[in-house]
C-alpha cells in the first residue's frame, strides 16, 4: 500500500510492506545470501543497474529493503540505508563524506564512540575535527574552516541533554556549503524529524527507541538527497556494514509501536523528573519537559514530546551515584536506552570512560551524572524503586 501521504502511525505500521506469493501479512525473512537470475541477460541488467532486483544480500535484500523504505518515510527522506549497528552507520557516514585534508565539526557531547572514532582513527587518515557546544551558534561559526565538510550534531546530546537548534544550524551550514548530519537516536522520528528542519542526513542507532525492545543492535542513515543515499549505500557495501535480514525483521516488528512506546515512556519520564526535582537528595536534574530546563523554549519548539531520557546528579557525587545504581531493583543497571524497560547508568565510568577526564568535563559529563532511560512500566513502580534506592544512600 502507498503510505507516503498517510499519517505517521499508519507509516509505522505499513510503510515498506510488500506482498509475497502467499499474501504474508508481514515482510518475510529472506534468509538468503544470493539471488538467482533467470538468465545471463537478467544478471547483466541488474549489475548495470538497468533492472531493479536483488543480487547479493550485502548489497540489498527484500526484508532489509522493506525496513529501509519504512525508515525513509518516517524521517521524510528520499532513501535509507540499514546497517549492522549504529556505529556501522557512523563509520560509513565519516568515510563517505570526509577525505584527507577535510575538517568536521561535532557536538562536544557526541555519543562517546562517535567522537573517539573520529579523534583516534579518522585523524590518522588526515581528517581534522573540532568538538564544540553546538547549542552556541557563534561557537559553531567560529569553528568553521574553509575545509569544513560536515557538521555532525546530536539533539539532545547523550547524556548531557543539551539541545541544538536544528533549523538554525542547518541554515548556517548551508550558507557555507557544509552538510549537516543529525544523530536522532535520542528523540526518534516521532519526537523530531531533522530533515524537515533542514538537515541533510539523519543517523539512528536502531538499537534504541526504533527497535525498542533491547533485543537487537542496528543502525541507519536516512538522507534527503538521493545522490547522498547512493553514496552512503555504496560505502556501506564496501565496508560490509550491512544489516542482516533477521535483524531487519526484528526492527520492522519493533518499530510498529514506536509512537505508543515513546508516548508512554515520555509521560512516565515527566512524572519521574517532577518527582526527582523535588527530592532532597538530588543535586540537579536535566529534563526537557521541566520548565526549569535551560532550553525549555527550544524543546517546546523543536520536540513534539520531552522524551524518555533524564540526566541528574545525586548529592554526594560519584559514591552516592554508585550507591543509587546498586540500590535500584526495578531499573536495570545497563548501558543502552530507549527500550520498554527502565535502565540506569553512570556515563563517567561506563559509556564515556573512553574520553579523557578533561574532555568529559568540557563536554559537561560530570562524575556525578546519572543517566536514566525511562521505560513503559507503571510510573508509580519506577518512582517507588527510585524512592527506596535514594532512601538507602
Ligand atoms: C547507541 C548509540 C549509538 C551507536 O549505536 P550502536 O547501535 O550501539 O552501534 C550512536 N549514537 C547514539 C546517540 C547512541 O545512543
Amino acid at each position: 500500500m502507498e503510505t507516503k501521504n498517510q499519517g505517521f502511525n499508519t507509516k509505522l505500521v505499513h510503510a515498506g510492506d510488500f506482498s509475497d506469493a502467499f499474501g504474508a501479512a508481514v515482510p518475510p525473512i529472506y534468509q538468503t545470501s544470493t539471488f538467482a537470475f533467470k538468465n545471463a541477460d537478467e544478471g547483466a541488467a541488474r549489475f548495470a543497474g538497468q533492472e531493479a532486483g536483488f543480487i547479493y544480500t550485502r548489497l540489498g535484500n527484500p526484508t532489509i529493503h522493506s525496513l529501509e523504505q519504512k525508515l525513509a518515510e518516517l524521517e521524510n527522506g528520499s532513501g535509507a540505508i540499514a546497517f549492522a549497528s549504529g556505529m556501522g552507520a557512523v563509520s560509513s557516514l565519516y568515510a563517505a563524506l570526509l577525505k584527507n585534508g577535510d575538517h568536521m565539526i561535532g557536538s562536544s557531547a557526541l555519543y562517546g564512540p562517535s567522537r573517539s572514532l573520529m579523534t583516534s582513527y579518522f585523524k590518522d587518515f588526515g581528517i581534522a575535527s573540532s568538538f564544540v557546544n553546538t547549542a552556541d551558534l557563534d561557537a559553531v561559526e567560529q569553528a568553521i574552516r574553509p575545509n569544513t565538510k560536515l557538521i555532525y550534531i546530536e539533539s539532545p546530546t547523550n547524556p548531557t541533554m543539551v539541545l541544538t537548534d536544528i533549523q538554525a544550524i542547518a541554515e548556517l551550514a548551508h550558507e557555507k556549503g557544509i552538510l549537516l548530519a543529525v544523530d536522532n537516536t535520542f528523540s526518534s522520528p516521532y519526537i523530531q524529524q531533522p530533515l524537515d528542519l533542514g538537515a541533510d542526513i539523519v543517523l539512528h542507532s536502531l538499537t534504541k527507541f526504533i527497535n525498542g525492545h533491547a533485543d537487537i543492535v542496528g543502525g541507519a542513515l536516512i538522507a534527503k538527497d538521493f545522490k547522498l543515499v547512493s553514496l552512503l549505500r555504496k560505502t556501506m557495501a564496501y565496508f560490509g556494514a550491512n544489516m542482516d535480514p533477521h535483524q531487519a525483521y526484528m526492527v520492522i516488528r519493533g518499530v510498529k509501536t514506536l509512537a505508543l512506546r515513546v508516548e508512554r515512556a515520555s509521560e512516565n519520564a515527566q512524572k519521574v523528573a517532577e518527582y526527582l526535582s523535588a527530592h532532597p537528595k538530588i543535586a540537579w536534574i536535566k529534563y526537557p519537559g521541566l520548565p526549569s530546563f535551560t532550553q525549555y523554549d527550544l524543546a517546546q519548539k523543536q520536540m513534539k514530546l520531552p522524551g524518555a531520557m533524564i540526566s541528574f546528579g545525586v548529592k554526594g557525587g560519584l559514591p552516592a551515584g554508585k550507591k543509587l545504581m546498586d540500590n535500584v531493583q526495578l531499573a536495570l543497571l545497563a548501558v543502552s536506552l530507549g527500550g520498554v524497560e527502565t535502565l540506569i547508568q553512570h556515563p563517567a565510568s561506563m559509556t564515556h570512560a573512553g574520553m579523557s577526564a578533561q574532555d568529559r568535563l568540557q563536554a559537561g559529563i560530570t562524575d556525578d551524572l546519572v543517566r536514566f532511560s525511562t521505560g513503559i512500566e507503571d510510573a508509580e513502580d519506577i518512582m517507588a524503586d527510585l524512592d527506596q534506592a535514594l532512601a538507602r544512600i
